[in-house]
């Protein structure tokens, strides 16, 4: 057995997080992730500056490639206007593993299969035993089915589907292009440069909406490549795309119970409007730390449940 104060499913942006928190305060802490780090995350890697001033990290010090949008050009249905803002982008395979490097908490390769509580603790696949339990594990994570998931439920509703793909290219325009409610889609699709000539290309929406529209997102991932191919943004590229997908928060989804956290997208914590979750992820870590380190509520009062409002600040 191998005992700890704060048992953590999930080193993504919400593991990470929590634990460099609670590391700062001398408590121990395991993250367990069925993934060897780096690990690749299929994600377009836009965090606000909150994200950097919530763990903070100097842009300068970044180790990695880190890219500065003073402007994103907007296509809103027939609108097109550019809009000025003041955000960054990352490759998740270098972030993720550097967040969870930095949190200096111990940390094993393993897939979490088993939950129970027993006199008090947490014991995971009869291996792992802490006294609280953090739900890190993203869109799939086994905390949340195991002690959390209602019988009734039906998050189908609240689900997000997206298609990408990252790859290296030599792009000729270096600015975020995003495309709202193109063809009836019921999302968003963008173009994101990112250092080191790498680009990542993305189309995400509403699946009940699609179904709904008898509509498809492989319709508007073809849609996306045909767009790229005639403005010149990207030209005959073999695209491998991978599909993802994601819950909504609802209200009424529980977010502690007893000494069990909930964070990131395992709680569905993810934007309502554009699926920015990088930066609800690591608040919430660090609120689960608050909690847990002070030994009062778990509140998520203080994350946007919207991301327009973050794209208006231009001021670092
Ligand atoms: C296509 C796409 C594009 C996106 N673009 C953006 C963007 O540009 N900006 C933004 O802010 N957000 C974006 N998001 C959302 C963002 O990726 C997530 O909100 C964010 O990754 C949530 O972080 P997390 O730590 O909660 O979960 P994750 O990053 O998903 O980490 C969860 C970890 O848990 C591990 N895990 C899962 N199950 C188990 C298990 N049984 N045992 C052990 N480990 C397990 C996984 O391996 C994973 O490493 C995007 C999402 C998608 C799908």
């Amino acid at each position: 057995m191998m005992q700890t104060d704060v048992l953590i499913v999930g080193g993504g942006p919400a593991g990470a997080a929590i634990a460099w928190r609670l590391r700062q305060s001398g408590v121990h802490c395991i993250v367990l992730d069925q993934a060897e780090f780096p690990r690749f995350k299929p994600c377009a890697g836009w965090i606000t500056p909150e994200v950097l001033k919530d763990l903070q990290i100097n842009p300068d010090e970044y180790p990695y490639g880190l890219t500065l949008f003073s402007t994103f050009n907007v296509s809103l249905g027939a609108f097109r206007f550019k809009l000025k803002t003041h955000q960054y982008s990352i490759r998740r395979i270098e972030f993720d593993a550097w967040l969870l490097n930095r949190s200096a908490a111990d940390f094993h390769v393993h897939r979490v299969k088993e939950i129970r509580q027993e006199g008090g603790q947490y014991i995971i696949d009869g291996t792992f035993v802490g006294k609280y339990l953090v739900g890190a594990g993203g869109t799939h994570c086994p905390v949340y089915h195991t002690l959390f998931k209602p019988a009734d439920s039906d998050a189908r509703k609240t689900l997000i589907v997206a298609q990408e793909d990252e790859f290296p290219y030599d792009v000729s325009d270096n600015r975020c292009h995003l495309w709202f409610f193109q063809n009836h889609l019921p999302g968003y699709s963008w173009y994101v440069p990112k250092a080191n000539g790498i680009v990542n290309v993305g189309v995400g929406g509403s699946s009940e909406q699609l179904k709904r529209n008898g509509d498809s997102l492989k319709r508007h991932w073809n849609l996306l490549v045909k767009k790229l191919e005639e403005t010149g943004l990207i030209r005959g590229h073999a695209y491998k795309p991978s599909g993802h997908s994601y819950y909504l928060r609802q209200p009424s989804w529980e977010t502690r119970r007893e000494n069990a956290f909930l964070v990131g997208d395992a709680l569905g914590l993810a934007t309502l409007d554009m699926g920015e979750g990088i930066g609800p992820a690591i608040r919430s870590g660090l609120l689960a730390a608050e909690a847990i380190l002070q030994d009062t509520d778990y509140s998520l009062d203080s994350i946007p449940r919207y991301s327009f409002p973050s794209l208006l600040r231009i001021r670092r």
